[in-house]
């Protein structure tokens, strides 16, 4: 879809911070987080609900293995889970290490992101 930004994500039109790639899928922080390591996980095909993408085993097969990463690499035990999907009509899984916000939701800096890119690389 030309107008959507997480297709524009996945042809690289717009900078994000991945912290895993596949054929099928991409994970990657979101820049307004709500904590570190605050990832977005979401199929390269455009579909518009979760609900509908066609390999919804595979999809959550990865949501879980990301998820004991990020529970891993975080330290903490609560890894959020979330399936809103009303922000951008693409396909997305929040996943958000640690029971309460670290973050107030604003925009990070890159500098951070990118850090926390490294730090969260799967
Ligand atoms: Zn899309």
């Amino acid at each position: 879809m030309p107008d959507c930004l997480f297709c524009k994500i996945i042809k690289g039109e717009i900078k994000s911070y991945k912290i895993y790639e596949d054929k099928e899928f991409l994970a990657f922080l979101d820049i307004f987080p709500k904590s570190a390591g605050h990832t977005l996980v979401i199929p390269k095909a455009h579909v518009q609900w979760v609900w509908d993408y066609p390999e919804l085993g595979r999809y959550f097969e990865l949501v879980g293995k990301l998820a004991r990463h990020l529970r891993r690499v975080s330290g903490h035990e609560v890894v959020r889970g979330l399936v809103y999907g009303v922000e951008v009509p693409h396909a997305h899984v929040h996943l958000m290490p640690n029971q309460t916000d670290e973050f107030d939701g604003k925009q990070l800096v890159a500098d951070k992101l990118l850090a926390l890119a490294k730090r969260y690389r799967f």
